[in-house]
């Protein structure tokens, strides 16, 4: 417990045993007196002081105010007593809220705990365990069956399996062994394992990943700063009503002076609009807590309430709806050798992150040694292909729209796939098809969203017509856009959100589509686990290859999104109640304060059911 617990609950002790105490007649009017001011200023002396502070800051309408005014109107009208039930019962709720946020709050971190606590290290022939931020790229270290992997590496000898499930919320394990990349935050279950580390703590993906959950907190939806402005407007309305109930009756209807002070005075407390300012952001909070268990990372409130309000979502396709493994399935040479058709294709996508490159670069090394040293310039060309100079003749590699930016008249060709030219300055010297895969799990995607009533879905590709064409009608995707360089995707979906009036998710592997993923109402990135730019350039991502999260994420928006309207109608409505109930003079005020933190608690844990999404669908 901290210390500042410890010393509220000794107040709450003292101030409710000198609470006893204001009821026993012995004591004399000045002796309730005194002894309900000494408890009052025990248990409320932080209430006051902090009060004050905001008038004196022009701050006057918070719920502190409130509860000042109301209790020094209790006293001022002898009803010692209830001025001190005021401040304790006040007390008493705000700590019981906090503890019960707080609980919630460590529950969900426990949960989303990925942070590694230790990295064997080899020291002298022995292993010793270190804080991982000490250790630096190119340093080995081991991991052990049953430990968590606690540095991005690659590994340099053993076989294991990986359990992945704390990343990506998929619980199968993926077999790894010498040369595979590992993710710290993955747990090693089978073998032990040496690691090559290649990214220091600071960068590794794992504390990307905490950083941004942790900040996702501050990034303020709608609803809660909706919250925030009713508050505002709220407490100063309520203060005028109050002034209201204590003047006009006695003063219009002879009514007596001391009934309706005290029930202006019980109105005031009433009001105070806590279960709301608590509950909705611990509700965002859960929520994006239970969608980072799913491997579905959502980097703020505000995107959870666009996700819950999408009609319309667009994929990338390469990489996204396809697993971007792409398999050669023809070569023809025509200016050159076949193998040095290969080569220099090769060679001029290497280091490349585009799947093309990357599929090129791994057919080719089947059947050759590349120097990548031959290459001595290269630049990306997005949504076309590459440039690069190698043994100083520049080559290009791309589709036919590079062919005919620089001039190359290319044969007609109807191959399956996708093609890749390839061109020593103008003189064409043939092409690559390369064909991809749909994933698995594409088309129940586009299924799931439509369920859950999401009725338009895009395509957006640069890869050509007849490509994009089967794989949309495949995927029963009610629209395709083909032939597009990254900024056209970006345009296009700028169009459809102003013309058609939609609200449009946009889901890239992170390659290369940056501009359309900031364009659209939510960029959603998946792809390759941990990679950099998918994380950085997206409102959402998915941690792993699976566009079905798309939906999932979709579903506990809405989920969150339910629970926090829930709570809004709920408190809002009881609060109406009571505040009717409190003018008629029909409630007490300990009462209407009690049952006022009974609320908060309510919405507290309704809060809580936006962690339970149903696996199932
Ligand atoms: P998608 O929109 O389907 O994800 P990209 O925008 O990444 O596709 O690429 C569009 C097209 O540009 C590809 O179909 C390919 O023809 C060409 N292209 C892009 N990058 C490369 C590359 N590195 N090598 C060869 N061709 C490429
Ligand atoms: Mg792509």
């Amino acid at each position: 417990m901290e210390k500042e617990e410890k010393i509220l609950i000794t107040r709450l002790c003292i101030a409710s045993v000198l609470f006893a105490l204001s009821f026993f007649n012995f004591l004399g009017d000045i002796g309730k007196f005194v002894t309900s001011l000494v408890g009052f200023f025990i248990i409320g002396y932080d209430v006051i002081f902090k009060s004050l502070k905001g008038i004196i800051h022009g701050d006057i309408f918070d719920e502190r105010f409130l509860m000042l005014v109301a209790s020094i109107g209790a006293f001022a009208i002898k009803e010692y007593h209830e001025a001190l039930a005021v401040m304790l019962f006040y007390q008493l709720g705000e700590f019981l809220q906090d503890l019960a946020v707080d609980r919630s709050k460590d529950s969900i971190k426990k949960l989303m705990d990925i942070r590694p606590n230790f990295a064997n290290v080899m020291i002298d022939g022995e292993t010793k365990k270190v804080n991982p931020s000490e250790v630096k790229p190119d340093d080995e270290i081991i991991v052990f069956a049953g430990e968590k992997i606690p540095l991005d590496g690659i590994i340099v000898s053993g076989t294991t399996s990986l359990d992945t499930a704390a990343l990506t919320g998929e619980s199968i394990p993926k077999d790894v062994s010498e040369g595979d990349s590992v993710l710290a935050g993955t747990i090693n279950i089978s073998g032990t394992i040496t690691v090559k580390v290649t990214k220091c703590y600071a960068e590794s993906s794992v504390s990307k990943i905490i950083e941004m959950v942790e900040n996702a907190e501050n990034k303020k939806a709608k609803s809660e700063k909706f919250i925030t402005k009713f508050a505002k407007i709220y407490t100063p309305v309520v203060v005028g009503l109050a002034v209201l109930l204590a003047v006009l009756p006695p003063l219009a209807f002879s009514q007596p002076w001391l009934t309706w002070l005290h029930r202006a005075l019980l109105f005031l407390v009433v009001s105070c609009p806590c279960a709301l300012v608590i509950s909705i952001p611990l509700t965002f909070f859960v929520g994006i807590g239970g969608a980072s268990k799913k491997g579905i990372l959502i980097k703020g409130a505000n995107h959870i309430e666009t996700l819950a309000n999408l009609n319309a979502v667009g994929f990338d396709k390469t990489g996204t709806l396809t697993k971007g493994n792409f398999t050669a399935s023809n070569v023809k040479a025509i200016g050159c050798k076949e193998n040095e058709l290969i080569k220099l294709c090769a060679l001029a996508e290497s280091g490349q992150s585009h799947p093309i490159a990357e599929s090129i670069v791994n057919f080719a090394k089947q059947k050759m040694k590349l120097d990548e040293k031959l290459v001595s310039e290269q630049t990306v060309l997005p949504g076309l292909g590459v440039k690069a100079v190698i043994k100083n003749k520049t080559i290009y590699a791309g589709n036919f729209k590079l062919m005919e930016s620089i001039g190359v008249e290319v044969p007609e060709n109807n191959e399956i796939g996708t093609t890749v030219f390839v061109s020593e300055e103008s003189k064409f010297l043939g092409y690559i098809v390369i064909s991809d895969e749909v994933r698995e799990t594409s088309k129940s995607a586009i299924e799931k969203l439509k369920k859950l009533g999401i009725n338009q879905t895009y395509m957006l590709t640069g890869d050509k017509d007849a490509v994009a064409k089967t794989i949309a009608n495949s995927l029963k995707i009610d629209k395709y856009y083909s032939e597009l360089l990254p900024e056209d995707k970006a345009k296009i979906i700028g169009e459809l959100k102003t013309s058609k009036a939609l609200k449009i998710a946009f889901v890239g592997d992170g390659i290369n589509d940056a501009p359309v993923l900031k364009t659209a109402d939510v960029g959603i990135s998946m792809g390759k686990l941990g990679s950099d730019i998918a994380m950085e350039t997206s409102d959402v991502t998915l941690m792993d290859d699976n566009p079905e999260k798309v939906a999932e994420a979709i579903k506990i928006s809405k989920k969150t999104m339910r629970i926090v309207k829930e709570n809004i109608i709920f408190s809002i409505s009881f609060k109406l109640i009571m505040l009717v109930l409190g003018a008629l003079g029909i409630t007490t005020m300990w009462l209407a304060i009690f049952a006022d933190v009974g609320v908060s608690l309510l919405a507290i844990l309704n809060s809580l059911r936006a962690l339970r999404i149903k696996n199932k669908n």
